[in-house]
């Protein structure tokens, strides 16, 4: 089973381009703000509890987070194809957890992980625009939006070290436009051959 991981800041495209890596590849997609905005959309205590997070710009505990995943991965463990991680993991120890659960469930190992990169003041356009039509709270309010990306450098951008130490990070230059990226991304899996 092949495990592939996109990461990047807020705005970076990740949702966008995971999509169309899932579908071109037969991959099935886990997107952990997705489960999150789902859990808030029926107003469960998971959600409410997200929300807290979420309303703020900060992460979701990482207890609250794994314990979704521990969830996700039996309900998908499909040998014949795999799963795009989009939003997870999004801290190192994240990372370590996502390693021993597939380890537990005898699932594989992460094949490659995808470094997004953009200059942040692209980001700040994108997802100010993003709100205008997403109606997701978090991309209205600029506070918000600076918050999450303050966030995404200080706890997620250190996973660039982890996967680079096991000899599997790509960087993509994700400024482009999305058929540029989703061409790049998919060059890079054909070239690595997973
Ligand atoms: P974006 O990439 O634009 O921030 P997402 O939909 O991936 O959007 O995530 C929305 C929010 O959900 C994040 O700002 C964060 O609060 C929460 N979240 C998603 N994934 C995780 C995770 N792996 N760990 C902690 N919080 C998460």
């Amino acid at each position: 089973m092949k495990h592939i991981i996109l990461f990047g800041p807020p705005g970076s495209g990740k949702g966008t381009q995971a999509e169309l890596v899932a579908n071109k590849f037969n991959l099935k997609h886990l997107s952990t703000g997705d489960l999150f905005r789902h859990h808030m959309k029926v107003k469960n205590s998971l959600g409410l509890k997200a929300r807290s997070y979420i309303d703020q710009g900060l992460l979701v505990p990482d207890d609250v987070t794994t314990a979704m995943l521990e969830d996700f991965l039996p309900e998908n463990d499909q040998p014949e194809a795999g799963i795009i991680y989009d939003g997870y993991p999004r801290t190192l120890q994240q990372a370590i957890s996502l390693d021993e659960l597939l380890e537990r469930f005898s699932l594989g190992f992460v094949n490659t992980a995808f470094s997004f990169c953009v200059p942040d003041e692209l980001l700040i356009k994108r997802l100010s625009l993003r709100g205008k039509t997403s109606g997701r709270s978090d991309d209205i309010d600029l506070g918000v939006i600076r918050k999450r990306i303050a966030e995404y450098y200080k706890k997620t951008a250190p996973l660039s070290e982890y996967y680079r130490k096991k000899a599997i990070l790509t960087e993509i230059n994700a400024k482009g436009n999305i058929e540029e990226i989703a061409l790049s991304l998919e060059l890079e899996i054909r070239r690595l051959s997973i």
